[in-house]
């Protein structure tokens, strides 16, 4: 029984080898090198301990989706110094908290949010990173900007010089079918590319955030950076 940590970080460790190498192999078949895509492990529910396990692996960043458990890893300084993304929905009253304490704020879903970032972040002398979310599915039940709401958004925030728009972020519908999953992550690259072409280099827009434990070799052929992997390397969680 008291060897179960190290059980623990056997399995994920030859769990993130296989991801990385199916990352690597996606990578090549779309023509990419494997250095351009990054894992983020979404690290939901996940104590500070199996973290820190998971931070010796083959990862590059962790993607957290609460604020009270971003803060637990962080003073439990559970990242070994890698980077930590914000992923989860993102509420105004959050905002203080999250600026300067996350590298990039992946969810971002309003103009309000980025004005509020905008504010937090000058008050601490700081550039924030963000990516928009981008509401693929016009799904009512979630957040994200409709496509036709992204330009006045980066319209907006070119007037703010304290955020950062790094690109684009979505999570297609859960009962998309693996084609219409990639339809959507096609949606979102070419989204991204159109942006790049108006707004590059005004904004980085460097990065295309989507693809999760079941898509993300999908997400990968159509120029995923980020992909974001919870269960295929933790394990399914029981909340
Ligand atoms: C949990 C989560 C993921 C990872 O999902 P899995 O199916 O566990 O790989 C990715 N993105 C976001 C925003 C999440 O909340």
């Amino acid at each position: 029984m008291k060897q179960e940590p190290i059980a623990g970080l056997e399995g994920m460790r030859g769990r993130v080898n296989t991801i990385r190498g199916k990352i690597s192999a996606a990578a090549e078949k779309a023509g990419r090198l494997p250095g351009g895509v990054f894992l983020c492990a979404a690290c939901k529910t996940q104590s500070s301990e199996v973290v820190r396990m998971s931070a010796e692996l083959d990862i590059d960043i962790f993607g957290e989706n609460r604020m009270q458990e971003m803060r637990a890893h962080q003073e439990d300084k559970a990242y070994l110094g890698k980077p930590c993304h914000y992923i989860g929905q993102l509420q105004s009253n959050k905002v203080r908290q999250i600026v300067g304490s996350a590298d990039i704020i992946q969810s971002v879903d309003s103009v309000r949010l980025l004005e509020l970032i905008h504010q937090e972040a000058e008050k601490k002398s700081l550039v924030q990173d963000v990516l928009l979310e981008v509401n693929l599915g016009r799904e009512a039940s979630k957040g994200g900007f409709m496509e036709e709401e992204l330009v006045p958004a980066f319209e907006k925030a070119l007037t703010l010089d304290r955020v950062r728009l790094r690109g684009l972020m979505a999570i297609p519908p859960f009962d998309a079918n693996e084609d219409e999953t990639r339809r959507y992550f096609e949606d979102l690259r070419i989204l991204q590319e159109k942006l790049r072409e108006r707004y590059h280099p005004a904004m980085p827009l460097d990065h295309l955030s989507m693809g999760m434990s079941d898509s993300f070799e999908a997400a990968i052929a159509e120029g995923a950076t980020i992909v974001r992997i919870g269960r295929a390397i933790f394990g399914e969680r029981r909340k």
